[in-house]
């Protein structure tokens, strides 16, 4: 009934691949291929989403996921509080010295003024805050504001200036809610679709992520499934308050795109570094975003530096690694997929990896009631660290073990059976992890003697491997995670 194909290309490769969709990955046969070649996520962008083509993707992507027995997730991406400006007559151009005003008044742009969309710009901005313009290639500082309607700055790096060009404004205490108009509207269709996860851009602080949450509350009641969320750290205020920001998500990603605009550039490493233990400490999924495999938009080959990059991050300990360009509007999304599939399986197939990839301290609070489940997933990583233990298999209906036992990134494969579909889609981001559907109501000896002969069926293990299961005993009070068992097959 299921079949193992995707198993055999997939399993050696333990960090996962989220690729952009666009007019370059529009086909079943590509999207087919790239699945193949290793995409776990599907992400759409609603900065430059059409309704009519997502209901379209959706079904494609979930279609080839039947066809193949695959469990490729789907990742919605917010815009969040973007800022552009408005349209702007070709050929315009600014030089250093150059004085250019902001309007209120959508006019068509030249060299002297130009349309933004953000109404509150000259209430919120400060004489001496800086502007950037089309990713910090423009970059301005303020001179005046009349408090109501017209900023007028003093262009310090000078070039083309282009109609719709985002703008970022790092200094500014942007007053724009965290969801737009346009996300209310987004997040409205979105919950109508089958997506697994959600992604909000430019987030601040906590009080951001609750807000959205409320909001699928509101819309799904408590019975149905909420697509967790990703905050996207690409802000100096996301930075500041990252703790309280990884406590209120359930995944982040560390956006270098605009974060590289907003903050310094070459801050950035150290601060992808952070953030990714910061997430492992507290088991929420990290991703890295952004010009990872750029040049491969044109090239048939990445660069050297980007290899490093790729491998780099997988060192680092993401459980995910993001493509954009690449595969929506780039020549070679399949070729793109290949190349950054080996990159991560050499790297984590290297005695280097294997030895630095250890254990991650949680502080492990004694009060909280998901103490017991927490150490008995620490304890099943340790001991395959520690003895030859193929799997770790575990049944979820939350998928709260299996970001447990991922968070400690063991050697061991992590194999998780869940009776709720949406969980086995949404499980395809985290590091590692394999989900197949379990949905028998069994004593807890007869599941696991089910669920070890249904991976012996797959083809992950065989006899005479050793494999620990996870269970909830007893079985029928459907509790928390609490028993660990050892078997040889
Ligand atoms: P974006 O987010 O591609 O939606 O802008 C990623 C980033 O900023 O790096
Ligand atoms: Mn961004």
């Amino acid at each position: 009934m299921i079949s193992t194909t995707h198993l055999n290309t997939t399993k050696d490769k333990k960090t996962k691949i989220i690729a952009t969709l666009g007019p370059a990955s529009s086909t079943r046969e590509i999207l087919t291929a790239m699945v193949r070649e290793g995409v776990d996520v599907f992400r759409i962008n609603f900065s430059h989403a059409d309704y009519t083509i997502v209901e379209e993707q959706i079904r494609l992507i979930r279609s080839i996921n039947n066809e193949l027995s695959t469990s490729v997730s789907i990742l919605a991406d917010l815009q969040g509080p973007k800022l552009r400006i408005g349209s702007v007559a070709p050929g315009s151009i600014l030089s250093s010295g150059d004085i250019l005003t902001f309007s209120n008044i959508p006019i068509e742009g030249n060299s002297q003024q130009v349309f933004m969309t953000y109404k509150q710009f000259p209430q919120d901005v400060k004489v001496g805050e800086n502007i950037l313009i089309d990713d910090g290639k423009l970059v301005l500082n303020v001179i005046e504001t009349n408090g109501l309607d017209t900023v007028k700055a003093v262009t310090i790096q000078g070039g083309p200036l282009q109609s719709k060009k985002g703008v970022n404004l790092p200094n500014t205490k942007v007053s724009l809610p965290a969801l737009t108009e346009k996300d209310i509207a987004d997040v409205k269709f979105i919950l109508g679709l089958d997506v697994d996860w959600i992604a909000l851009s430019f987030v601040r602080t906590p009080q951001d992520i609750f807000e959205l949450k409320q909001m699928i509350s509101n819309a799904l009641g408590d019975d149905e499934f909420h697509p967790p969320i990703i905050a996207k750290i690409e802000k100096p205020e996301a930075i500041e308050n990252i703790d309280a920001i990884l406590d209120a998500c359930d995944a982040v990603m560390v956006a270098r795109g605009d974060l590289g605009v907003e903050i310094p550039m070459d801050s950035v490493p150290a601060i992808q570094k952070t953030i990714v233990e910061k997430a492992r400490r507290k088991a929420k999924p990290v991703i890295i975003a952004t010009q990872m495999m750029e040049s491969m938009i044109v090239n048939l080959t990445p660069s050297r530096a980007e290899v490093n990059d790729v491998a780099n991050s997988v060192l680092d300990g993401t459980d995910a690694v993001m493509l954009s360009g690449e595969t929506s509007v780039g020549a070679h999304p399949v070729e793109v997929i290949q190349a950054m599939s080996k990159i991560i399986k050499n790297i984590e197939n290297s005695d280097f990896y294997i030895n630095k990839n250890t254990i991650i301290d949680q502080k492990f609070n004694i009060e909280s009631d998901r103490f017991v489940t927490n150490r008995i997933c620490l304890a099943a990583v340790r001991f395959g660290k520690s003895t030859a233990i193929k799997a770790i298999a575990t049944l979820t209906h939350s998928g709260y073990t299996a970001f447990q036992i991922a968070s400690h990134r063991p050697n061991s494969e992590i194999i998780v059976f869940s009776a709720n579909k949406k969980v086995l889609t949404m499980l395809n981001l985290v590091w590692g992890v394999h989900a197949f559907y379990y949905n028998e109501k069994a004593s807890t000896d007869v599941t696991i003697i089910q669920v070890n002969d249904m991976m012996q069926e797959k083809g992950i293990i065989k006899p005479g491997d050793f494999v620990i299961n996870l269970n909830a005993t007893p079985a029928d009070e459907g509790g928390k995670t609490n028993t660990l068992r050892l078997t040889k097959i």
